[in-house]
């Protein structure tokens, strides 16, 4: 496994390896690695000749009162698993080496990005389009691998890929989650003793509203006020940010769930920030 920092080095290390006709696969992080990470590296190592893991917090997608200055960091541990997962390539960059002093170009979704998360977090998605296309320039791949965790990011990214006409093909990983459901995150380390076991309310609340799907109940106002009721009770979040139940592709609000739909949620709990989804009628995840 090699470790580059430069992306000129990266970009030229992608030059040559698609000269050989190998296949890049790109697993886009901001490091901290856990095993929702690692299950997207698991599923590029399939489909791809080379696997590039990058690793970088990325300012631009945090807005000024969020926790960019103390998003948790562990390169060492990241590199072991890296390591025992067969990552060919680290790409590590500094925050220098992305962004120059100058830098004025954006990458805007103008679209998907409004709602959920967009809302509460204003600028994010741009952040996010901006890094995940330098990123795509500068490794070359012919796959890139996100989470269903962040389930508007993986749509916004599809249609950055669709609209920009990158040759790439976007795999989405199922939702890695904790024996008692809560979906891994480098930023449950925030979470005292007690806010971890409230953080659990969370996925709770997601599985009583796919249980009244499952009985009958499609009507999205009941479900989620039930969510609402379930979150405070289990959860006794500090805020909740939102509950939305949205059309999958579209990321609409739907009135009926008869189509795809997807029921996500963002809470806070202390200082941390969490958000869940669950996608109904659920699919069978492939991976
Ligand atoms: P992050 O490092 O949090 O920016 O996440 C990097 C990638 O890992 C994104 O595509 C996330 O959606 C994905 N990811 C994060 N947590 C999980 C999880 N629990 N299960 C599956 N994928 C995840």
């Amino acid at each position: 496994m090699i470790i580059i920092s430069s992306s000129g080095e990266m970009q030229a290390q992608a030059i040559q390896l698609r000269q050989k006709s190998m296949r890049i696969g790109l697993v886009p992080t901001m490091g901290f690695l856990h095993d929702g990470h690692m299950s997207l590296v698991r599923i590029a190592r399939k489909m791809s000749d080379i696997v590039v893991l990058s690793s970088f917090v990325n300012p631009t997608q945090f807005g000024p009162a969020e926790d960019f200055n103390k998003y948790p960091r562990n390169e060492g541990q990241d590199d072991r698993l890296c390591e025992l997962e067969g990552v060919d390539i680290v790409f590590r960059p500094s925050a220098g080496e992305m962004y120059a002093k100058d830098h004025s170009v954006y990458v805007e979704e103008m679209d998907l990005s409004s709602g959920l998360c967009g809302q509460s977090r204003p600028g994010h998605f741009r952040g996010v389009t901006t890094i995940v296309a330098k990123l795509f320039n500068i490794v070359l791949p012919q796959i890139a691998v996100f989470g269903r965790k962040d389930a508007q990011q993986a749509r916004v990214i599809e249609q950055l890929v669709r609209d920009l006409n990158f040759p790439i093909k976007i795999v989405l990983g199922q939702i890695i989650r904790e024996p008692d459901g809560l979906a891994m995150s480098s930023r449950n380390s925030y979470l005292s003793a007690n806010e971890r076991e409230r953080a659990v309310g969370v996925y709770k609340s997601l599985c009583i509203a796919a249980d009244l799907y499952r009985n009958g109940v499609s009507d999205t106002a009941t479900i989620s006020n039930r969510i609402r009721s379930s979150l405070e009770k289990e959860c006794r979040p500090d805020s909740i940010d939102y509950i939305d139940i949205v059309d999958y592709m579209t990321l609409k609000k739907v009135d009926k769930i008869t189509i795809k739909s997807l029921i996500a949620v963002a809470v806070r709990i202390g200082h941390t920030r969490l958000i869940d989804n669950v996608v109904l009628p659920s699919e069978d995840n492939q991976y």
